[in-house]
């Protein structure tokens, strides 16, 4: 037996006892949203943003979550001072719920809500020491108006096509471009360039997800003051960039020392990449929803 408490719909049960029917239309369809939010020494980074977010994407697909912003934020607190982790990773995810092998969602009673908390499978810490080597891909990102790249909807399979474009030309990460060939994001994470003075990433609506670490570092740039805009580049801009770097949930702030064969910069990370990794370190570490343990790590209430 693991150790390891899920939250599936009302209650806490074992790892080896969370399961969701084959009817679920998140499984049968990708029907349903989730978030991937992280605790960093016993405090849930931006935990309001990512609700926030999880709720917009939920109204998005017209799928109605039966937990207020306040009880829902609660049971992910819960669930961690359950697992007593201090530094973890959180799924939660509400799928549309058991319907029939239809289509039609408005067959689901009840959405199902599953909240994991895992211990953090952290990158590995050489990859912040030597950087990435990326590629763009053919797979291009969903456009907004067929399915907004804003929703965070279990529908990954653009991000998944990806991910496999990356594998097949031997690196861990890739670059998808928008329908019209401008940068628009990574698999999994957002993307910056620094050039000619000025730190760049694409806008949200060229297509692409609203990182919550993307926000962070928006913002910790223009408290640096450096020159930030959020603005269309291409693949040309990234290749000639002085520093590119891509930001994320799991990857924090990496850079990116190799795009399509040609060598970002001087083929190291770059000073303003560490910088802005060193500074949002700082800042996850003060910021956050606390989290209580007593002294073994477990929760206290
Ligand atoms: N883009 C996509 C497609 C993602 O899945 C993620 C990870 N949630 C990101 C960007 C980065 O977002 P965040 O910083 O909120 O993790």
């Amino acid at each position: 037996m693991s150790d390891q408490w899920i939250f599936l719909n009302d209650d806490f049960v074992k790892k080896e006892d969370a399961k969701v029917s084959v009817y679920d239309h998140g499984f049968l369809y990708g029907d349903g949203v989730f978030e991937g939010i992280r605790v960093y020494s016993g405090n849930i980074f931006r935990m309001k943003e990512h609700m926030d977010r999880l709720f917009q994407s939920a109204k998005s697909i017209l799928l109605s979550i039966p937990y207020t912003h306040e009880e829902l934020t609660d049971l992910v607190v819960k669930t961690v001072e359950k697992n007593g982790l201090k530094d973890a990773y959180i799924r939660l995810v509400v799928s549309r719920g058991v319907g029939d092998l239809g289509l039609d969602p408005y067959k689901c009673k009840r959405p199902n809500i599953v909240i994991i908390v895992e211990p953090l499978a952290i990158f590995p810490k050489h990859l912040y020491d030597t950087g990435v080597d990326i590629v763009t891909v053919p797979t291009r990102r969903n456009r907004p108006d067929v399915l907004s790249p804003k929703v965070k909807s279990l529908n990954y399979l653009n991000n998944v096509l990806v991910k496999i474009e990356a594998h097949l030309a031997n690196v861990s990460e890739a670059l998808m471009l928008n329908d019209q060939g401008y940068v628009a994001e990574g698999s999994a994470d957002n993307v910056f360039i620094y050039k000619n003075g000025k730190l760049l990433t694409p806008p949200g609506y060229l297509g692409a997800l609203e990182g919550i670490t993307r926000n962070a570092i928006l913002e910790i740039a223009n408290e640096l003051g450096y020159d930030v805009r959020e603005e269309p580049f291409t693949r040309h801009d990234v290749y000639t960039a002085d520093e590119v770097f891509l930001t994320g949930t799991a990857a924090e702030v990496i850079a990116v020392v190799k795009v399509d064969g040609r060598e970002i910069g001087d083929g190291k990370p770059g000073e303003h990449t560490n910088r802005l990794l060193e500074k949002f370190r700082q800042k996850v570490i003060k910021e956050g929803v606390k989290v209580n343990y007593n002294d073994q790590g477990l929760n206290v209430s």
